[in-house]
């Protein structure tokens, strides 16, 4: 049988997520499917495994809430045991809870930082265990332009965003001398459920202030995410790659 590299992505069940899955499939990656319950894996998980599966890989679908360490193991014992490796992780995982510094509440920081900061240290800390036994892998963290240049009404989620950049440049240098890459890609406006939410005025003037004049897709990231696990990145570590369409604000 020929073999295949894995790769588990978080947060797969829509949006940028799932587009990484769907890109690694089609690049030969046996895939690992995270969604973060049990109604998301049924509603979402299982068509994305499907479609997976069409591009002759194998691909399973594991329901699991990344901030909580127990389930994370779970996740990691899960792929071991059904693909025996981890080639790459994708830390893609991610909310927002946005609204002005006044009005936000402890709960608002929390459940923010949760997810997208404490959530990549579980992740990391399990896959790079099994990467350095490995001497190989590719941690790839889904960042932001908001965690390079701030922004209003997301003090909780440019902190979390900013603190995957340290964790990015901190765990490559650890990681370096087991061949693990680790590296962070951030995007500016992608078109997914998480944007919908934002209003459609605040919208047409982010537009205007991007140079290519519209936002991104979610293939245009997972397509740097491929590149970024690829034999052509092998030596490109510690790294941010902005996909913006150069946002000027
Ligand atoms: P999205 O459409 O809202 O999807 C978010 C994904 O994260 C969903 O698959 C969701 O899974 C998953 N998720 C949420 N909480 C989770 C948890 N506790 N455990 C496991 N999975 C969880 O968002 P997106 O736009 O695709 O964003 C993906 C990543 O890109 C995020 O890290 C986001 O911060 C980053 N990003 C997005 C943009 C943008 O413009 N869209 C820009 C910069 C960065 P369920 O459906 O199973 O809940």
């Amino acid at each position: 049988m020929e073999f295949k590299k894995t790769a588990l992505i978080t947060g797969a069940s829509r949006g940028i997520g799932a587009a990484i899955a769907k890109r690694l499939a089609k690049d030969g990656f046996n895939v690992l499917i995270n969604c973060s319950s049990e109604k998301s894996l049924n509603e979402y998980g299982k068509v994305l495994q499907k479609i997976c599966e069409e591009e002759g890989v194998r691909a399973e679908v594991f329901a699991c809430d990344v901030s909580k360490y127990e389930e994370c193991e779970e996740m990691f014992r899960f792929t071991k045991e059904k693909f025996g490796r981890v080639d790459c992780l994708i830390n893609n995982a991610g909310i927002t809870k946005d609204t002005l510094l006044a009005r936000m509440e402890p709960e608002d920081f929390e459940a923010v930082s949760n997810v997208n900061f404490k959530g990549v240290f579980n992740t990391t800390k399990l896959a790079s265990a099994i990467m350095a036994r490995q001497k190989s892998g590719r941690i790839v963290n889904i960042s932001s332009v908001v965690g390079l240049k701030g922004n209003v009404g997301q003090f909780n989620y440019c902190a979390t965003k900013a603190g995957v950049i340290g964790m990015t440049k901190a765990a490559a240098k650890e990681l370096g001398r087991r061949n693990v890459l680790v590296n962070a890609v951030a995007p500016g406006f992608i078109t997914t459920e998480m944007t919908e939410k934002i209003d459609e005025g605040f919208k047409e003037k982010v537009k205007e202030s991007i140079v290519l004049k519209r936002f991104g897709k979610a293939e245009e990231v997972a397509g740097v995410v491929s590149f970024l696990c690829s034999e052509d990145a092998s030596y490109i570590t510690g790294q941010i790659f902005v996909v913006d369409g150069l946002l000027l604000i």
